[in-house]
């Protein structure tokens, strides 16, 4: 029999900015941020992009009922398949929406609000019917979605706010930070806070360190920055997440063999790559 991980973590969307289909975008996928987590019994979910929308379906494919989505932040990547999410359609899920980036004295339901919004939309969010919990809180609390897991949260340098998250339970660890741009200073100082001794960390890695002098700014970062944060903190494995929207499965391949080269403990993140990390009895 096979024991069960601590943490079983399933991606569905590792792309940046826009979703990317076709031939090209095979292997590392073209569906935006969305990162299923099974851990204490609980299904959590960091992001709705567009990769949502099939975990929707797998999810209503096996009942299951209650669900917490925590949001990095809110830009269309990070949002878009909300609106096609199967479970928060059913009136037996009980969803729960966590959000703590907002800068600009929203909530996380006047967010949702802004996501179902005619004429953008053709439905408001009171067609879910889900029985939906909205929480926010402040970047650097600590959040206990279930009692067996914690999840600490920071606040990422990036336009309009993000918040990076490190889940922990049964002694494994791992960190969610994308959409933040290495700064040297206090956003930097958060991620090694949170990627501390990981044994896994997803850093948006959007731009190479040639691209980024043109992109600076912008609130990304580079594989080599990621790595070197990493290194810092003492991650035991890190995914290069966030992918540039209009990568080829060829040009990431390149960079994650460059990244590996430097950092062999670093690798790029596929669309359905399936990571367990076992309890700290097992390993
Ligand atoms: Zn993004
Ligand atoms: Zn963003």
């Amino acid at each position: 029999m096979t024991k069960s991980p601590a943490i079983d973590i399933r991606i569905w969307g590792a792309r940046g900015t826009f979703t990317i289909p076709g031939p090209d975008t095979l292997e590392f996928g073209g569906h935006t941020c969305c990162v299923e987590v099974r851990a204490g019994g609980r299904v959590m979910i960091f992001d709705a992009g567009s990769g949502i929308v099939p975990l929707g379906e797998a999810l209503s494919g096996e009942a299951v009922t209650e669900i917490d989505l925590f949001f990095s932040h809110a830009h269309y990547d990070h949002i878009m398949g909300l609106p096609f999410f199967q479970p928060a359609f059913c009136d037996k899920t009980k969803l729960r929406i966590w959000a703590g980036h907002m800068l600009d004295g929203s909530t996380p339901e006047t967010m949702v609000a802004g996501i179902f919004r005619p004429p953008y939309f053709p439905i408001t969010k009171d067609w879910m019917r889900a029985q939906i919990e909205y929480h926010q809180f402040s970047p650097g609390d600590v959040l206990n979605p279930a009692a067996d897991v914690q999840l600490q949260t920071g606040a990422l340098c990036h336009p309009n706010g993000a918040v990076g998250y490190r889940l922990e339970t049964s002694g494994a660890s791992f960190a969610y930070l994308t959409d933040f741009e290495h700064d040297g200073g206090s956003g930097d100082a958060t991620i090694e806070r949170l990627a501390r001794d990981a044994d896994l960390a997803l850093l948006d890695a959007t731009y190479t360190p040639q691209e980024y002098p043109h992109f600076a700014g912008f609130g990304h970062s580079t594989w080599d920055e990621c790595g070197a944060l990493c290194a810092k903190a003492g991650v035991k494995q890190w995914g290069l997440f966030h992918h540039m929207h209009l990568r080829t499965d060829t040009e990431q391949g390149v960079i994650e063999t460059a990244a590996q080269a430097a950092y062999p403990n670093a690798f790029a993140v596929r669309q359905g790559q399936r990571i367990a990390l076992p309890k700290l009895a097992e390993t």
